[in-house]
């Protein structure tokens, strides 16, 4: 296997570092091998029902000893963005209570009436009722833009998938008959740039290693950035062919990586 230089790994957690409350076997491993080879790893998550915070606790209760900012999920770029250029915007928020309290610390108001919304902000939702879509779909027919965190349309747990916040952006894009305006999960590029801030690395020098083609890799590709697939998670390997574009690398776990780090 052809071997490159990285300095930093950009990697998918569900499907990737673990897949639902199970670690891949030897990712603790790998983790430990390349931070000691001085590699620098962020963790990138489009899950937006927790905060960075959150998830980085979670890696620590599998025994990977990383840093709450070695964390960048698809609301730390919605927030960032809500806190440098959208204070004055009302959001309407179809996700988490997690997610409102989130775009009201970075600043701005969450409403309850879709007539009085400048932004509907979709999310994966557990909660989500005809009511929270009606509203959305309202507030869509009365102007407001369309955002979503992320547009997975499902996500994995130990014995299969459960729906995504695809599922639940796609409710709403048909029925207002359009997609949305931004999206910032994967395979955006919003997460990459703000990992490049916190990295200070040129993108050539990062390696990012996820389970999904239209997610991850696709991402590494709109980034810039070289890619790893892994096959523990929502890609089998005879699925490739269906893409136009496809990984520099094919791993059957994250536990092989030291394999293709120069
Ligand atoms: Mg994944």
């Amino acid at each position: 296997m052809k071997k490159k230089k990285y300095s930093a790994i950009l990697a998918d957690l569900d499907g990737t570092l673990h897949r639902g409350g199970a670690l891949i076997p030897g990712a603790k491993e790998a983790y430990e091998e390349l931070s000691r080879k001085g590699i620098k790893w962020l963790f990138l998550s489009n899950n937006a029902a927790r905060t960075a915070p959150d998830i980085a606790t979670r890696i620590r209760q599998f025994g990977l000893d990383v840093s709450d900012d070695q964390v960048v999920n698809s609301t730390s770029v919605l927030f960032q963005a809500i806190s440098e250029k959208h204070r004055n915007a009302r959001f309407l928020v179809v996700g988490e209570a997690r997610l409102s309290r989130g775009i009201e610390e970075a600043g701005a108001e969450v409403v309850e009436d879709p007539l009085s919304t400048d932004v509907v902000v979709a999310a994966l939702d557990t909660g989500l009722t005809y009511d929270k879509l009606r509203r959305a779909h309202v507030a869509l027919q009365h102007g407001a833009q369309f955002w979503a965190t992320n547009t997975d349309g499902s996500f994995p747990v130990e014995h299969g998938f459960y729906p995504g916040a695809g599922s639940i952006v796609a409710a709403i894009a048909t029925a207002a008959g359009r997609q949305p305006d931004l999206v910032f999960g994967k395979p955006s590029t919003g997460m990459a740039e703000l990992a490049l801030e916190i990295l200070r690395l040129p993108r050539t020098s990062c390696l990012v290693v996820g389970d999904r083609m239209e997610t991850d890799i696709l991402f590494a590709r709109n980034a810039g950035m070289s890619s790893a697939l892994v096959l523990t998670g929502a890609t089998k390997v005879t699925a490739l062919c269906k893409y136009p574009y496809g990984p520099d690398y094919i791993l059957d776990s994250i536990a092989h990586l030291a394999e293709v780090m120069g």
